[in-house]
């Protein structure tokens, strides 16, 4: 993903530094989280989830941005990857439980150590099936843009 790509407005470029580890930090307004918050559309809205949808497409339902990086006020969509919401595994405390007994995903990938992401909230994910799902978001994408609409 190219710094400075035009699809992200000029005035988010501006107040993104791009750190010697990748990072894409924002410069401007941090929430109590350490989260980048930018107004768009006159709505108060999270610069990681911002960049993501701008650069790659829609979050897939049911999941978060999670930054690969640990830096909360980055932006490169490169550091970001979906994940479970947190209130959805609060809420299912028995499914995923049960989850945890699985040696598979619900898409028949095993669970090994290369294919298996702990998330932060120490839930199990798939990469097989992660990786699909940002694929396929970022086709959604692409048509889109390929029909002359924007997100
Ligand atoms: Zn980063
Ligand atoms: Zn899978």
């Amino acid at each position: 993903m190219a710094f400075g790509n035009p699809l992200v407005p000029d005035r988010i470029w501006a107040r993104l530094r791009h750190t010697p580890d990748g990072c894409w930090e924002w410069t401007a307004h941090l929430n109590y989280k350490g989260y980048g918050k930018v107004s768009l559309h006159g709505a108060c809205k999270s610069v990681h989830r911002v960049m993501y949808q701008l650069l790659v497409g829609p979050i897939p339902d049911g999941l978060d941005l999670d930054h690969l990086c640990r830096n909360r006020a980055c932006g490169n969509p490169d550091h970001l990857e979906p994940v479970p919401k947190r209130t959805n595994i609060l809420r299912g405390q028995g499914l995923a439980a049960k989850n945890a007994r699985k040696t598979h995903c619900k898409h028949g990938h095993e669970f090994t150590t290369e294919n298996t992401r702990i998330t932060p909230i120490g839930h199990r994910e798939c990469r097989t099936c992660a990786k699909a799902h940002a694929r396929a978001s970022h086709e959604r994408h692409m048509a889109r843009m390929a029909a002359g609409r924007t997100p």
